[in-house]
């Protein structure tokens, strides 16, 4: 798996990679921009030309893409190209860097698994204390294999607050204050009012503007892309994302999983009959492998909410059994979010969760 490929930002590409040959790109940048736009991207792209090996004046401003150093960060596995952005919080407040690092490396992998397609951090997401101090420590550390490092944050409005530990904050503001030599730190944000000044007051803004027309339909003509288009035409994608690329893909994905989710309530509700068993399998088989958890767990917390919803109005109809039963199943899907977490096959988790649901809700 590999990250999409870039689009669009031709003159923000030109102007960083010039400034980084010449030595003056400063250690610690805050790209900003609407939500979508591919800030997060930009800095991925930026962190593989900083590790590039081959990365000539002439070839400028792209990084060679064939060096091991550009293999390893397109696939955004190379060790000395740090992303961080909102995670959901682990149960525990003390989780040792190692186990942060591997919580990162998952996410990664999701994203890559995903196409590097990924929805906006909902509310229930942070960059916890516990990353922040994975991140300093990191930093501290001699790069693994390149003669650099780069640390992207992504969504960095949704960093702990100073309040939740003055420690953690104090050390990453020295850090972007002065990071270690060879060391540049890219911080993205569609909400950069929301980070503290004493963030803002340490790292040079680039604004990343929305694509041109034309670079929007470059990124149409990815097969990929078009697939997640649904029923949208060409032309009602380009309205919409408003020159934003993730937007296509954010909403498309926001539509699946609630798609999904109503799916799996309509399948749990089907009588015992052979046909209504038939459907339930097969909306299990539906619901992919184990590449598919980041959607399947979006499409149970959409369940969640119609279930929630569900047993509202039947309580208010009067009907308080029915209403008990539907919010006891809560539980079996919260449950299921909580194994799609933990590696398990989304079709396995679904085919179990059907019988779970159907029992509860069909007496
Ligand atoms: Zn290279």
């Amino acid at each position: 798996m590999s990250l999409r490929p870039l689009h669009g930002h031709h003159a923000i590409r030109s102007r960083l990679a010039a400034a980084a040959a010449d030595g003056r790109l400063p250690a610690s940048l805050l790209f900003t921009g609407p939500r979508g736009v591919g800030k997060q991207r930009l800095a991925l792209w930026l962190g593989q030309l900083l590790l590039c090996e081959q990365a000539t004046r002439e070839r400028l401003p792209e990084p060679c893409g064939g060096c091991l150093h550009c293999r390893n960060a397109a696939r955004c596995a190379h060790p000395d190209l740090h992303w961080y952005f909102p995670l959901k919080l682990r149960k525990g407040s003390e989780t040792p860097p190692e186990e942060v690092a591997l919580d990162y490396a998952e996410a990664v992998r999701e994203r890559m698994d995903a196409q590097g397609v990924w929805g906006g951090s909902d509310g229930s997401v942070g960059i916890y204390i516990r990353a922040v101090n994975a991140l300093v420590l990191r930093a501290a550390m001699r790069p693994a294999m390149a003669a650099r490092a780069v640390f992207v944050v992504g969504d960095a409005e949704r960093m702990a607050s100073q309040e939740a530990s003055k420690e953690a904050a104090n050390a990453f503001l020295k850090l972007l204050e002065e990071p270690p030599p060879g060391t540049t730190l890219v911080l993205t944000s569609s909400e950069p009012g929301l980070l503290l000044p004493t963030i803002r007051s340490r790292v040079v803004t680039v604004r990343v503007p929305r694509l041109s027309r034309d670079d929007m339909e470059r990124f149409l003509d990815d097969p990929e892309v078009v697939r997640a288009l649904g029923k949208r035409s060409r032309e009602e994608a380009v309205q919409e994302a408003e020159g934003a690329p993730g937007r296509v893909f954010g909403d498309a994905a926001h539509e699946q999983a609630q798609a999904q989710g109503e799916r799996l309530l309509r399948a749990a509700l089907l009588p015992a009959s052979p046909d209504g068993t038939a459907a339930r399998v097969l909306v299990a088989a539906q619901q992919g492998g184990k590449g598919a958890r980041g959607g399947f767990s979006s499409a149970l917390d959409v369940l969640v909410r119609l279930l929630h919803d569900r047993a509202q109005q039947l309580a208010m109809a009067g009907e308080e059994g029915a209403a008990r039963r539907i919010a006891a199943s809560v539980l079996a899907v919260e449950e299921a979010k909580v194994r799609a977490h933990g590696n398990v096959n989304p079709q396995l988790l679904a085919s179990q969760l059907l019988v779970t649901l159907h029992r509860a809700l069909v007496p």
